[in-house]
């Protein structure tokens, strides 16, 4: 799947994806995850440690994903 904010990463992986949005950390990534309701993780997401975090997004990822075909 693709970054559904930049579209400029791809992986197979969600996690990989929730991961890049997490470093990225933009105006445009942070506004995304506000708007899906994961403005508790954008507050979280200063624990760059804590990879749980990640599912969370991750688990949107996939379901967005299934919604759309990929
Ligand atoms: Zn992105």
């Amino acid at each position: 799947m693709k970054c559904p904010v930049c579209g400029k990463y791809a992986s197979d992986d969600s996690m990989k994806v929730a991961e890049h949005m997490m470093r990225k950390f933009d105006e445009q990534h942070i506004d995304w995850m506000e708007a899906h309701g994961l403005k508790q993780l954008v507050l979280n997401g200063v624990n760059e440690n804590k990879k749980g975090n990640y599912r969370l997004l991750a688990q949107l990822l996939d379901k967005m994903a299934t919604k759309t075909g990929g």
